[in-house]
């Protein structure tokens, strides 16, 4: 009989906690976290007292605000400074376990605690179950994420299968021996598996359930996944310098954020955390004792949700991965960014091209989307319908323009800013 991969909690009291019990939790764990890194992890403690704060003044997520983002594109060079974490690594390197290299490069170490990359409750929650046997087809050298997902996974009951990267038809045979109920690595490659299986004309493949990650999961591919191979197909997002931080449930309606990370959504210039609900960098602290990221700006954009999610679970949501911070650009106050644009534009039919101009008119900035219309493109229905769209997704008042064929010049910038500030 299949287990019953859709409902079910794997560490129930956690995950549906109420919020006032979750900033209880995590301001505990946030206050021993900071005081541990004080005493052992000399960068640590240089951020905090270059923000004039102290271990005691660092307890809840308005006090984390007032310490500068530590970005991503920094590390290197804070790396380099203070070989080889950086200082921040609490334990000595002889008591580490493992140490990854990520591009960068940036190193990261694996400390003596078990499942610091916080994904149990992630491989459950999308179908996963104790007794499933496992491929994970990441890679196992350098980077962490074969050897920390192998981890999360025996941590909660599977057996795994540490396959690693390539080797098409090896793998196909390998997961008909062993009855592989699960998948985990990128969905191009389970894909490949599976229309590799089916060329061989052999009999279709055992897997049940999949995480995948590491690149995007258009929804078309995932029903495949789903429709046609009977394959449960769950995402997660993480990256080597902070773990796993949130992850998707039964629902597929975002991605829950684990109760080991404090995430918040920053203005990617100032790093000051937004408003539920708008776009901007996630910046994670995680709790984790030997490698402590605080305010870590992975550079990702996103937007998370508190609306309630029909699985139980209490976590807010991010809804899915919106670009890189670097793309973005402020209109009134909003950060828009290319993907939001083609968001707004695939919600009118008949939109052969477009771009978004901003623009300025006295103190006010402008926001106008450019269509040229193609075949079934009727310039009357679609300027409503995208300018709600424009109000749905960018949370701005935009004017559309329709303009004629050939006006958008090949290899435009999908937002053009034209403000000029001198
Ligand atoms: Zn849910």
């Amino acid at each position: 009989m299949r287990a019953d991969r859709l409902t079910g909690f794997y560490d129930k009291r956690k995950e549906t906690m109420s919020a006032a019990a979750r900033r209880r939790y995590q301001s505990a764990w946030l206050g021993e976290l900071i005081e541990h890194a004080w005493e052992r992890a000399p960068g640590v403690r240089r951020r905090l007292q270059a923000a004039g704060l102290d271990a005691a003044a660092v307890r809840d997520s308005d006090a984390l605000a007032r310490l500068p983002v530590l970005k991503k594109s920094q590390m290197p060079d804070l790396q380099q400074a203070d070989p080889p974490f950086g200082g921040f690594c609490t334990v000595p390197t002889g008591r580490l376990r493992r140490i990854f290299i990520s591009p960068g490069p940036i190193f990261e170490p694996m400390g003596p605690e078990v499942a610091a990359w916080h994904d149990e409750s992630g491989f459950y929650a999308g179908g996963f179950r104790p007794g499933d046997v496992v491929m994970v087809t990441f890679s196992y050298h350098l980077v962490p994420a074969g050897l920390e997902l192998d981890e999360s996974l025996q941590v909660m009951g599977c057996v795994v299968v540490p396959t690693g990267v390539g080797n098409t038809e090896t793998q196909i045979q390998v997961a008909r021996t062993v009855g592989a109920t699960g998948f985990v690595g990128t969905p191009s490659f389970l894909m490949t598996l599976l229309k590799r299986a089916e060329e061989l004309k052999q009999a279709p493949l055992p897997f049940e359930v999949a995480r995948v990650g590491a690149e995007a999961l258009p929804e078309s591919m995932r029903r495949v996944f789903e429709e046609q191979y009977g394959i449960i197909t769950r995402q997660g997002f993480g990256t080597a310098d902070i773990g796993n931080v949130a992850y998707e449930c039964a629902e597929k309606s975002g991605m829950h954020l684990v109760e080991d990370a404090i995430v918040q959504v920053c203005d990617p210039q100032t790093g000051e955390p937004l408003p539920t609900g708008q776009i901007g960098e996630l910046v994670a602290t995680v709790n984790n004792r030997t490698y402590p990221m605080i305010r870590f700006g992975t550079g990702d954009l996103t937007v998370i949700t508190d609306e309630p999610c029909p699985c139980g679970r209490t976590a807010p949501r991010m809804l899915g991965w919106r670009g890189r911070a670097d793309e973005v650009t402020k209109v009134r106050g909003m950060f828009i960014h290319p993907r939001q644009a083609d968001e707004v534009v695939a919600r009118g039919a008949g939109v052969a091209r477009y771009q978004v101009v901003v623009g300025r008119d006295g103190h006010q900035d402008t926001l106008t989307l450019r269509v040229e219309l193609g075949a079934g493109g009727e310039a009357g229905a679609v300027r409503p319908v995208l300018e709600a769209a424009i109000r749905d997704v960018m949370k701005l008042r935009g004017e559309v323009d329709v303009v004629a064929a050939g006006t958008i010049p090949d290899g435009a910038k999908k937002i053009d800013d034209q403000r000029r500030w001198d």
